[in-house]
């Protein structure tokens, strides 16, 4: 679809509107005026003596819609924000969908929230939202708790703290929706590869922790992702807990975190190697308690496995379990996920994560026909129902972010029990702490003590070329040392 953009720079703010509808149409931008036909966008800024005219002309399958709207002294960020709102409004009319956060289109709504606290204060900060970006209340609401509960951890993160972050991009299977860059260990090829893997891993640890303590940062969080950490055997798991226990300093550390996420992969070895080297915190990821669905999207595993598995962590003593649930899977139900939800409540772990289904292109279940089989009503009811039950049953929403594509433009959504946040996801999101990464696809993010420059250093995103160009991606890291040069802790 063609969309003009005339006198303005709001081409992106507009775009991510359109996507909330039309999430695979190629949009091209057009800054000149031509002859208008077939499915368009066509906005306008006129400026004239101190008064802007926003203009909004959208015509889709053959119908037309016209808007146009004048207003005195606004600033350029308010016209963007009202012609964003313009274009939402046709959309609307047009698909008869009417997306609940609004034009709030970015990646972490209640870092807006908190931004709207910082400017207009508490009181007024939800109505504000609510008026300015078109949300629904309960969104506001749940950006608000959010906002409030992030604050809290985000001050907690010290100019010279920072988190360590592992990456195992290696699970038993590869699931349909999956997005990550991760091996399925049924593949030969990938499995042969681990152990040079793990070798190159350690030592890519003893660096990173030599140059912590060069600069003077202290661990405060060990966060293992992928992928699926626990696809590796116990012995495997063991050399690399070994060697984070003899490189860092793990004496400040509040928070340990493997994920766990297949229960597919647990055994009472790995468990109890983990609790052996003070893991203090886990995820056993139902995604759903319906076992139709968890063949439908690839899991090899039934949900009778994930309470087997999440029963015997509670055994080995695990304290502080999360569970990955996901809204929008492929034939799933309101019904099926209603259960799922009642299932993790029921199991009672100290965290559950809502996620809502992202159709990125890597995953395997974007296909044209189940694109419009995946409703964004109806994903909107699961998350609707998940966020009452969840407050009904004793978990506050502590952190938030959303996916690009994700079904109806909707949230994914940390829950804890009290004083179980994981501080982890939220330094992460909230890129208010340095994270240094080892490991295939990792990305180190350094975070200017006490400021606010942000900057990134990649590592290769496949463990073949993670293991073939170890040596450059070691130089790479020298930048931890310049950055905390130019950047010094005070
Ligand atoms: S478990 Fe996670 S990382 Fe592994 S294939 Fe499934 S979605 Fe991807």
């Amino acid at each position: 679809m063609k969309l003009f953009c005339i006198s303005h720079n709001y081409h992106y703010e507009i775009e991510n509107v359109i996507r909330l509808f039309l999430p695979f149409q190629k949009i091209l931008v057009l800054k000149e005026k031509e002859e208008l036909s077939g499915d368009y966008l066509y906005t306008e800024k006129i400026e004239e003596n101190g008064r802007i005219t926003l203009v909004s002309e959208f015509s889709f399958g053959g119908k037309t819609q016209k808007s146009e709207n004048q207003y005195l002294n606004i600033t350029d960020n308010e016209a963007e924000l009202y012609l964003a709102g313009m274009v939402l409004t046709q959309f609307v009319k047009e698909f008869d969908f009417k997306p609940n956060w609004g034009i709030v289109t970015g990646v972490r709504p209640s870092k807006l929230m908190a931004s709207v606290i910082d400017e207009v204060g508490e009181e007024n900060a939800k109505e504000y939202f609510i008026k300015k970006f078109l949300a629904e209340p309960n969104k506001a609401e749940m950006a608000f708790n959010v906002a409030k509960m992030e604050e809290k951890i985000i001050k907690s993160a010290d100019g010279d703290s920072f988190s360590l972050y592992i990456s195992i991009p290696y699970c038993p299977t590869r699931c349909s929706y999956c997005s990550f860059v991760s091996h399925s260990i049924s593949n030969e090829k990938a499995r042969d590869l681990i152990p040079q893997y793990v070798e190159k891993l350690c030592e890519e640890l003893k660096v990173i922790a030599e140059i912590s303590k060069n600069n003077g940062l202290y661990l405060k969080s060990v966060y293992w992702g992928g992928g699926t950490p626990t696809t590796l055997t116990h012995e495997q798991l063991d050399v690399i807990l070994t060697e984070i226990e003899n490189d860092f300093d793990l004496s400040r550390c509040i928070e340990y975190t493997v994920e766990a996420g297949r229960p597919d992969t647990i055994t009472k070895e790995k468990l109890e190697t983990l609790k052996k080297h003070n893991v203090n915190r886990i995820s056993i990821n139902p995604q759903t308690f319906n076992n139709s669905v968890l063949n439908e999207i690839g899991r090899r595993h039934s949900a009778e496995d994930t309470v087997t598995k999440y029963n015997l962590a509670r055994e080995t003593g695990f304290d502080a379990i999360n569970m990955d649930l996901i809204a929008g899977l492929p034939t799933d139900t309101v019904e099926s996920f209603k259960n799922s939800i009642e299932k993790a409540i029921t199991l009672n772990p100290e965290n559950i994560t809502v996620h809502t289904l992202s159709l990125k292109r890597s995953s395997t279940i974007v296909t044209e026909d189940e694109k419009s089989s995946l409703d964004a009503t109806v994903t909107g009811d699961m998350v609707e129902y998940a966020n009452k039950r969840l407050s009904e049953s004793g978990y506050k929403p502590y952190y938030m972010y959303r996916q690009s594509k994700s079904l109806g433009n909707l949230e994914n959504v940390g829950w804890c029990k009290e004083n179980k946040e994981c501080y982890y996801n939220v330094y992460m999101m909230g890129e208010c702490q340095t994270v240094l990464s080892a490991g295939a696809g990792s990305v180190t993010k350094l975070k200017e003590p006490c400021g606010r420059q942000i900057e990134r250093i990649f590592n290769f995103k496949f463990p073949f070329e993670y293991i073939d160009r170890f040596n450059e991606l070691i130089e790479r890291k020298d930048r931890i040392n310049t950055f905390y040069k130019e950047y010094p802790i005070k």
